[in-house]
């Protein structure tokens, strides 16, 4: 590894930082270092990449590492020094300092272009290897174990490289230089099944669980009725929709109508799942009643295997696109399996045949879910393809662990400036995602190689994340759940300053111990006041009234003084006789939601509505909606408090069809919380305005909001680099005990 350099002239010694490591830096700057003549040295260090260059064209180098730097690295600050020169006119690849961790995992990225030509290539030494990868593609941080990022320390180690392996990854000018998972056929895992049989099975209507980069997914026919209702009663998954997956961007168009954005979100190197209008030729199992459908395009060599296979094996035609559900492998409410023993004994019921191989996955990871809103990807989940990227959070500060929520709950580790919020985790109530959780934090931990000086949680009592965060006996900062929300957008977006944050959700422990979810919050650093609330409605049944839309329905006719009709809403015993109670004065706490709202006017327009999963009612509302419409006058502004009695009284009253009920209250609902924000701006002039909480994941309301407020001379801030719901809520209470500690 030596280049012959032909001046000595200038020193520079550069310290790069950033994602700089695993993504093929090294070669890069070797390459180009040759290219300009110049003597020094490259290597992995525990800060980041350390460079010296000699000769001439030094500064053109140092100006050229930015412009012209490889596709997965992302530098973030380069730090320069001149030194004198020693006549050195070579220049190599030196070896990975050891020291402190200080640098990062790259995010597992979908199988490059160049890796796909050498799957279908008869002469490329890789062809048809289920496992190929370069140094622009691949696993990393799910084989990952410990930093510095180098194959010792994946779960790669255990393959000692072939020589032509070992050749190709010593070789600075080779794709697969320092490529940590290189692998072919004669060294690396092996595929436990022959492809013609996954696609037989497949094609004979079998469940099929496959191996993938953080998990395993059970897979099927998505076209076959049959198989994909067995799909749903074997694995109990309620109404909650399948994603499916299909070849590549041509074969979007086969079961949907993407817009542009959509598309390019779907073809970005994470390959996420992508929320796009669906054509509704699926059986309706796939997404029961909604509208939109969750498509990935294949994104490891093994997909692209079958789907190339599955073309000749399922049709005569050339124009077939297989389309395959691809869900994570997790009976009931349980993390996915990632685990070959694990998958064996727990997927041995659901799955008729189990495909695995040999390469380990360290660290669990689903599936990320995305959706445009308001001309940009929003998350819904966060997770493969993006963990561990870190947030920055513009200054230095003390290590913080934030413990997240109790729902789609993650945690977020800080470390100097940046944040590192963890993968998706899932609802702590279920014992083993509740372990996933102390694993994912204490994963984390190592990684990072830093111990917390403070740890952040949720005012709410119950939360298992609270209880984690209480035995730590660690300093304990506990931040109102709707001022995480919106701090979580303030610190994405770096916003210094006042912020005006709507939280609108489904129900979080408020700063008074009631249930919050409406929320307008002035929020300032450290400091934040509640300046407004929805008009509360009861709460009847407690936590029940989340799950069965027909009783908070009954809280509506109660609030708008309609109990005499409220028996059109009610019907079985149970219903009635509560009804009876309430005529008879009986009284629930308050919830100030807006979630809670969208259940009212779902169990109003929704006889049937039930609450299979968080936020299913209104999704099935949502879906409803082609053009979101006004009811002048569906709201009142009283002080800080924003009333939509009229609206639910309008709803009660005049029971429209559920199609032109839900365009009614989607429309108004947005215009009313687009005039309580804009009043309440007035008084705190100069403030940013964010939109967060679970309610944004409704796109409809988050683009009508959005829009009604521009309008107004507005301009808002939406969570885009985590999700708005829950699964963001760790980074904002990081934020926000960073914040509190700051200040003493
Ligand atoms: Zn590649
Ligand atoms: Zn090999």
């Amino acid at each position: 590894m030596k280049a012959q350099a032909t001046d000595g002239g200038k020193r520079l010694r550069l310290l790069v930082r950033g994602a700089v490591q695993g993504v093929g830096f090294r070669p890069f700057a070797y390459g180009l270092a040759r290219r300009l003549a110049l003597g020094g040295f490259v290597r992995n260090g525990p800060e980041g990449v350390l460079i010296e260059v000699e000769g001439a064209q030094a500064e053109a180098f140092a100006g050229l590492l930015r412009a012209e730097a490889p596709p997965l690295a992302r530098i973030e600050t380069i730090e320069r020094q001149d030194l004198s020169p020693k006549g050195d006119r070579v220049f190599t690849i030196g070896a990975t300092t050891s020291g402190p961790v200080r640098t990062r995992i790259p995010a597992d990225t979908a199988t490059c272009d160049e890796c796909l030509d050498d799957l279908f290539d008869p002469s490329s030494r890789f062809h048809l290897y289920p496992l190929v990868n370069c140094t622009h593609c691949g696993p990393r941080f799910s084989l990952t174990r410990a930093l510095p990022y180098d194959r010792a320390q994946t779960s790669m180690a255990a393959f000692p490289m072939c020589a032509r392996c070992a050749a190709d990854y010593a070789d600075p000018a080779n794709r697969r230089f320092h490529a940590e998972p290189i692998a072919c056929p004669d060294c690396g895992p092996q595929l436990s099944h022959a492809i013609d049989d996954i696609v037989a099975a497949l094609r004979e209507g079998k469940i099929v669980a496959v191996k993938g980069i953080g998990g395993y997914h059970l897979m099927c026919d998505a076209r076959n009725d049959e198989t994909v209702a067995r799909l749903r009663a074997r694995k109990q998954r309620d109404g909650k929709p399948f994603a499916v997956m299909v070849a590549n961007a041509a074969s979007v168009e086969a079961v949907a109508r993407p817009t542009d954005l959509e598309l390019r979100a779907a073809q970005s190197p994470a390959h996420p799942i992508v929320l796009m209008q669906s054509r509704r030729n699926l059986p309706e199992a796939v997404a029961p009643g909604l509208a939109r459908i969750g498509i990935m395009l294949a994104y490891t060599p093994l997909h692209h295997l079958i789907f190339h296979a599955a073309q000749r094996a399922f049709s005569r035609s050339a124009l077939y696109d297989l389309v395959l559900v691809a869900t994570s492998a997790n009976p009931g409410g349980e993390p996915l399996i990632g685990d070959d023993a694990e998958a064996r004994e727990r997927l041995g019921g659901i799955a008729d045949l189990i495909v695995s191989h040999d390469r380990e996955i360290v660290t669990r990871l689903d599936d990320s879910v995305v959706q445009t809103i308001d001309g940009a990807p929003a998350f819904i989940r966060r997770a493969r393809g993006y963990t561990p990227d870190p947030i920055d959070l513009g200054a230095d500060g003390p290590v913080v662990l934030a413990c997240g929520g109790q729902l789609k709950a993650t945690v977020t580790l800080t470390r100097g400036r940046e944040a590192f919020v963890s993968q998706h985790v899932g609802d702590l109530s279920d014992m083993e995602t509740f372990r996933f959780y102390r694993e994912t934090i204490d994963h984390l931990t190592r990684l990072l190689d830093v111990a917390p000086d403070a740890v952040a949680c949720d005012m709410h009592p119950d939360y298992l994340s609270t209880r984690y965060a209480e035995e730590t006996g660690l300093p304990l900062v506990r931040v109102q759940h709707h001022v995480a929300h919106v701090s979580s957008i303030a610190a994405e977006h770096g916003v210094k300053g006042p912020l005006l944050g709507a939280a609108l959700d489904g129900h979080g422990c408020g700063a008074d111990g009631a249930a919050w979810g409406g929320e307008l919050l002035r929020v300032d650093g450290a400091s934040w006041e509640r300046r407004g609330a929805l008009a509360p409605l009861m709460l009847i049944g407690g936590d029940r009234a989340a799950r069965e839309p027909w009783r908070m329905a009954l809280a509506a006719c109660a609030a708008t003084g309609r109990m005499s009709r409220a028996e059109r809403f009610a019907g079985p015993a149970e219903r009635t006789t509560l009804a009876r109670m309430i005529k008879a004065g009986k009284e629930w706490p308050p919830t100030s939601s807006l979630g809670r709202l969208f259940d009212a006017a779902a169990g109003l327009l929704l006889p049937d509505a039930r609450q299979d999963h968080e936020g299913h009612a209104a999704m099935r509302l949502e879906a409803l909606v082609e053009r979101p419409r006004l009811l002048q006058g569906g709201w009142r502004l009283e002080g800080g408090a924003l009333d939509f009695s009229p609206l639910l009284g309008f709803l009660i009253d005049e029971t429209p069809e559920a199609r032109t009920g839900a365009e009614l209250f989607h429309g108004t609902i947005a215009a009313g919380l687009a005039d309580w924000i804009a009043a309440d701006h007035a008084a705190v002039p100069g403030a940013r305005i964010a939109l967060g909480g679970g309610c944004m994941m409704n796109r409809i309301l988050a683009e009508d909001l959005s829009a009604r407020l521009r309008e107004k001379g507005l301009d808002v801030l939406h969570a885009r680099a985590v999700p708005a719901n829950d699964g963001g809520l760790s980074l904002g209470q990081a934020a926000a005990a960073r914040a509190l500690l700051a200040t003493g």
